[in-house]
């Protein structure tokens, strides 16, 4: 029996780690997600049942959930260099005259596209993975090993013949796709942008939850291996080498045979580069030959052997017009440079952000000066710096708004916060277009027949100021709106009468409370299952919630807190909106377990750990890892960990079998 639940774990294990190679690697993938899930799952479930055939790189492991409070610092076996850095034609021939003084023979050449992230050294025994260390001061770095295990395209275990121990080195990047998601959702819960992949990547890595990183899609992307016997003689055929034992590694690298033709190279990608899924800032040429590179040696800062040479960055000179000022649905303040337009990596740009006060003081950019913009990873572009040497004489400091260009109130600026915020909630009219133009988009209450333009229509014609006015309006008073038709208007009351089945965990997004997203929103709706409850939780009640920080339960507090919105909740609730959860959800759910918190520890007969917290979850009760005070029982199975037994009978926690449990929620 035992053995064959080995094999079927190791069987899952197996499939599971192809499926990601599929996908991750070699961006072939051969199931459907809905089919991949499903197995993952199934994996997740032997695997909680059976902690006997724990694997430490186990695919199960990707989704995180190991949390860091401090990154040990370790030591790198064989030091990170810098690189040198080239600009020229001129530049890439003196350091090959130099090379040529030290080598004999010829000298081919390896080219690949130098990836902006950040440096990454992966340690590999025996197949898998045992450390992951970013490249800190090049001596000594952060180990990150629990978050670096998160990315899909880090094999944890290799495949083919690879040799016993190495060290492969590589760049986590951030796609510029995914880059731009995690913005869009930012944005819409009401948190500023991230600024650029690079600097998202690299925060990325030191993120104390893992389940976090996992969440994030970064990759990584492999260059170089270290280590002895590694059967290799060519840093081409280590690429090549790397790739069989299933890294990422991608294809655009070339082996040249002269500068001319590494020449080549660089201007394809300069003028291509954008064409990438993701930002590189240059090209490494590297000599090929390792035997070549021993020859050459380091200098006090990097390889003789390798030479990058970096883009320049695609920047222009304009002026700037305007300086003016967006409010957004949260109320926040973001400053827009409107510049006169001017032609830059292939698009017309008009405007540029500037972000926040600080940015403009820290830059000391006014109206009318000539400005450098550049496009980097942003989704708009950047000004970064002035051109002082064309100031006007006239020129004035920019005097920051201190009133809502929208509503006139006094803007508010938060201690730590980059952001000044328009603080009339319910009577600044971008505010109010924002909450209600969230309140009927495609993740909330996807209300057919009803746009974003006429929401804006709406509001400016009076006819209403918040999203529960739109329950009352009738054809007769939307029909004479610019562009509407009998038919139109119908659709739109018919629309807005139909979001009524919409459920409640979609009507709590909806909502606009800054910082609850989709999953939150979720969250909080299976924990609390009302909006009554919700509205009645205290601070402490919400960040006692899975994944609920202080930040998210404060903003639901003072959402909860004003009386307008209890209000139109109220409003909400008496058109008939789903603001409890519906019978068929709750008919699994119980509240019996209320304000008992539960740690389970060891190995269940009937139901999986994992079952066992859900069970605890949907009868109200609450799931906590470590033993306290605070702790009502203690569900055990077989091998209960005997420090967890020891401190439950210290503290007189009562501990109960997977039987008793079951009785308390029949
Ligand atoms: P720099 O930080 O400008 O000194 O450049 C050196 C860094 O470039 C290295 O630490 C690597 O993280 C990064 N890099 C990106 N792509 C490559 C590549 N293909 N080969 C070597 N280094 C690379
Ligand atoms: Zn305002």
């Amino acid at each position: 029996m035992s053995q064959n639940i080995q094999q079927q774990i190791q069987q899952l294990r197996d499939e599971l780690r192809e499926h990601n190679y599929n996908y991750y690697v070699l961006d072939n993938p051969i199931i459907s997600d809905y089919d991949f899930d499903m197995k993952l799952k199934q994996l997740q479930e032997l695997e909680a049942k059976h902690p006997e055939f724990y694997d430490a790189n186990s695919p199960s492991l990707r989704v995180g959930g190991e949390v860091t409070k401090n990154f040990k610092t370790v030591v790198h076996e064989s030091r990170m260099y810098s690189l040198d850095n080239s600009y020229s034609k001129e530049d890439l021939e003196d350091w090959e005259t130099r090379i040529k003084k030290l080598v004999d023979g010829d000298v081919m050449y390896t080219c690949e596209l130098k990836y902006d992230g950040a440096s990454m050294n992966l340690t590999y025994e025996n197949g898998t993975l045992v450390k992951a260390v970013t490249r800190g001061d090049g001596f000594q770095g952060d180990n990150v090993t629990a978050n670096v295990k998160t990315i899909k395209s880090v094999p944890l275990q290799l495949r083919g013949d690879y040799p016993d121990k190495f060290e492969i080195r590589g760049e986590i990047v951030l796609p510029i796709d995914g880059f731009l998601k995690m913005n869009e959702a930012r944005i819409e819960t009401g948190e500023e942008p991230y600024r650029n992949p690079r600097n998202t990547a690299s925060g990325s890595l030191k993120l104390q939850d893992s389940a976090e990183v996992a969440k994030r899609p970064l990759e990584c992307l492999l260059y170089s291996l270290k280590g002895r016997h590694l059967g290799v003689d060519t840093q081409f055929e280590g690429l090549q080498k790397a790739r069989d034992w299933g890294f990422k590694v991608p294809s655009e690298a070339r082996l040249v045979k002269s500068i001319d033709e590494v020449l080549e190279y660089i201007n394809y990608w300069d003028e291509h580069r954008h064409e990438l899924p993701y930002e590189i800032d240059g090209v490494v040429v590297k000599v090929n030959s390792f035997y070549q590179q021993e020859e050459l040696g380091y200098t006090a800062k990097a390889p003789r052997w390798a030479m990058a040479y970096k883009f320049k960055a695609e920047q222009v000179s304009t002026r700037l017009n305007e300086i003016t000022y967006q409010v957004g649905r949260t109320g926040a303040i973001t400053p827009v440079a409107n510049l006169e337009p001017v032609e830059l990596a292939g698009t017309t740009v008009k405007r540029a952000s500037l972000h926040n006060a600080d940015q403009i003081a820290k830059l000391d950019v006014r109206e009318g000066d000539e400005v450098f913009v550049e496009k980097g990873g942003e989704i708009i572009p950047k000004i970064i710096a002035v051109d002082f040497t064309k100031r006007p004489e006239n020129s004035q400091p920019t005097k920051y708004i201190t009133h809502c260009p929208e509503c006139d109130i006094a803007l508010v600026r938060q201690e730590g916060e980059a952001q000044h915020y328009c603080p009339n909630y319910n009577g600044c009219p971008p505010q109010i277009i924002g909450r209600i133009q969230h309140y009927i988009s495609r993740k909330a209450m996807d209300i057919e027949g009803l746009g974003g333009e006429t929401v804006a229509l709406l509001v400016n014609a009076g006819l209403i100021s918040n999203y529960s006015d739109l329950y009352e309006l009738t054809v007769g008073e939307v029909l004479p709106l610019e562009r509407m038709a009998q038919k139109s208007a119908e659709n739109l009351v018919n629309g807005i009468e139909a979001s009524k089945q919409i459920p409640f965990e979609r009507v709590l997004y909806a909502l606009g409370i800054r910082y609850v997203g989709e999953t939150v929103a979720k969250k909080l709706a299976k924990h609390y299952k009302s909006i009554d409850a919700l509205s009645n939780a205290s601070q402490d009640d919400l960040v006692n919630v899975d994944e609920i920080g202080e930040k998210i339960a404060e903003s639901v507090v003072d959402f909860f807190n004003s009386e307008q919105n209890q209000l139109i909740i109220e409003r909400l609730k008496r058109f008939g909106v789903q603001l409890e959860l519906s019978a068929e959800t709750l008919a699994n759910q119980t509240n019996k377990l209320e304000g008992e918190t539960f740690v389970v520890s060891g190995v269940f007969e009937t139901v999986s750990r994992t079952e066992l917290k859900k069970l605890i979850e949907d009868n109200g009760g609450k799931v906590s890892s470590s033993i306290s005070s605070k702790t009502s029982f203690v569900v055990a199975g077989d091998k209960m960990g005997p420090s967890k037994r020891t401190k439950a009978e210290k503290l007189e926690i009562p501990i109960i079998t997977e039987d008793e449990f079951l009785q308390k929620i029949k």
